[in-house]
């Protein structure tokens, strides 16, 4: 690896790294707006100065690549002055319209100019005004006034999406980003532009004007929306989700995420079952709990009890269901699948398994392809676990009331809940910790952000209650506890730990064995 040095600070840097990435791992910002790893160097932008040992004028940090021996400085009197003035070039027709931006609290214009500002404007003619509120797309609005032109948009689709809907459109002044007539920003990933803007020029039309960045609350997690598990940052205010951005994991979803999975956050915030019920009436979960305890005392004697989960569950979920059920209903079924039709699949990102841990159910030898068939037989007990199998496909009502009784344990209301005689909330993934196993095997975790919607619970402590107060204690007293005996008790998931797991995810070996990371597909 190249040595390089920065601000005096010695360096081994990866081969290829370019000078923002290098002064990055040491903590040092070189302020940018074009350049973006995923996008490669532009060099459009002129902010990234740097002085250069032996090279008489500063140069650009983006096109300047780590060799053996490379000197610069990042701070200098000479690039300050180059900062202020480039930044002053950015602001000759920007409208100042920070306090309306949606941008506002994250901005690099903002934040930079702050640090390098000619705070005095020195303009006396009249700026060049251009378009405010264009619906560039059915998720996408534009402030053109906005644009710093960086490209990074127009980059990424040409070479991300390979939709190539954006375009710099006229000249010099005037120039600016616009799609043609007819040719709208409407590719499946079109919001990712939206995160790429480092300016308030492109906006999110489900997000925009909804919070101010300042109030959201950040947790680190996994989109549930597909099998590809995409790195998230999940944010909220108060008891709402506000939105889902992507997170950068290289192994699963580099810098980006679909449009669809970001917004499926929406089911987190709507129709959610938040009360215990019995045939549809709010009753005290205490009742509820010490109901189910005794009607699975009664079934679980002979046969005819089924237990439905779902790729929906955490893998913490599905191995305490499954000991539960294994447990209370020895002589019943114990399955987990779906009846939701495939989604759309590309090349980029998307799968078209719809659920986020199919590949867990599998491991713990959960999984069937078709449910009807077991649904059809009927039998004393039907209990769903996060399994909203009726709203997928209506058919399966008829088979669903062919069991004397329905459990429900949901994190929304559905069809499902309403042909259950009782029904206990769940907490989704922003309310729980836990991990998913993606389509290529890793398991990823994601982590509480949010207080439980009403009396919802984890699926693992709902059936600790109930284990409890029909006598038997499963010991899942948290996370650790439930890692700890799953560690021991499935094969593979021999190494596991929240450690082995940590922020990037793990890998599981071809032969179900852990990879360590880095490794495998
Ligand atoms: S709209 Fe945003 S991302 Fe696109 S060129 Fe302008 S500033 Fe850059
Ligand atoms: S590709 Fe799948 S996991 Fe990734 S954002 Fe889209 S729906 Fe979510």
């Amino acid at each position: 690896m190249p040595r390089v040095i920065i601000d005096d600070r010695e360096i081994d840097v990866p081969e290829g790294f370019n000078m923002i990435q290098a002064a990055k791992l040491l903590g040092i910002e070189i302020p940018h707006f074009c350049y973006h790893p995923g996008l490669g160097v532009d060099g459009n932008c002129r902010l990234c100065f740097i002085e250069i040992d032996g090279v008489p004028k500063p140069q650009i940090a983006c096109n300047t690549f780590a060799r053996d021996g490379l000197r610069i400085r990042t701070d200098t009197e000479a690039v300050r002055d180059l900062r202020k003035a480039v930044l002053e070039f950015f602001f000759l027709n920007h409208p100042l319209d920070c306090p309306i931006c949606d941008q506002s609290g994250e901005c690099l214009l903002q934040d930079f100019y702050m640090r390098h500002g000619q705070y005095e404007s020195r303009l006396d003619l009249p700026k060049v005004h251009k378009g405010k509120v264009v619906d560039v797309g059915p998720r996408v609005v534009l402030d053109a006034e906005r644009c710093v032109l960086c490209t990074r948009c127009v980059r990424f689709c040409d070479k991300i999406s390979g939709t190539g809907e954006l375009r710099v459109i006229n000249r010099g002044n005037h120039s600016e980003i616009g799609v043609l007539p007819g040719k709208p920003l409407d590719n499946p990933y079109s919001l990712n532009t939206v995160d790429l803007c480092p300016v308030g020029a492109l906006t999110s039309k489900d997000f925009r004007f909804k919070c101010r960045v300042w109030f959201l609350t950040t947790t680190r997690s996994i989109c549930a929306g597909c099998g590809r598990g995409c790195n998230i940052y999940l944010e909220h205010y108060e008891e709402e989700v506000q939105r889902y951005r992507p997170r950068e994991n290289q192994a699963v979803n580099r810098w980006w995420m679909c449009d669809d999975g970001r917004l499926t956050y929406k089911v987190l915030n709507e129709g959610r079952c938040e009360a215990p019920l019995r045939r549809g009436e709010e009753v005290p979960g205490s009742d509820v709990l010490d109901e189910i305890a005794a009607i699975l005392r009664e079934a679980g004697a002979g046969e005819g009890a089924l237990a439905v989960l779902s790729p929906e569950m955490s893998n913490e979920s599905l191995y305490a269901a499954k000991s539960f059920f294994e447990r209370f209903l020895p002589l019943g079924k114990v399955v987990a699948g779906s009846l939701e039709p495939p989604g759309p699949e590309d090349d980029l990102l998307r799968r078209s398994d719809p659920y986020p841990n199919r590949r867990g159910c599998e491991a713990l030898g959960l999984w069937v392809d078709d449910l009807k068939p077991v649904l059809a037989r009927g039998g004393k007990l039907a209990i769903f676990v996060q399994s909203d199998l009726i709203d997928h496909d209506p058919s399966v009502r008829a088979m669903a009331l062919g069991f004397e009784k329905r459990i429900a344990l949901a994190t929304n209301l559905s069809e499902t809940t309403a042909v259950a005689d009782l029904v206990y909330p769940v907490t989704p993934h922003s309310e729980c910790d836990g991990t998913f196993t993606n389509f290529a095997g890793r398991v990823q975790r994601f982590r509480r952000g949010m207080t439980p919607r009403g009396d919802a619970l984890p699926v693992m402590e709902i059936l600790r209650r109930v284990g409890a107060s029909s006598g038997h204690d499963f010991g899942w007293v948290n996370l650790n506890a439930i890692w700890k005996e799953m560690a021991r008790t499935v094969p593979g998931l021999a190494g596991l730990s929240p450690a082995a797991i940590g922020d990037q995810g793990i890998e599981m070996g071809p032969a179900g064995g852990l990879n360590a990371p880095g490794e495998g597909a």
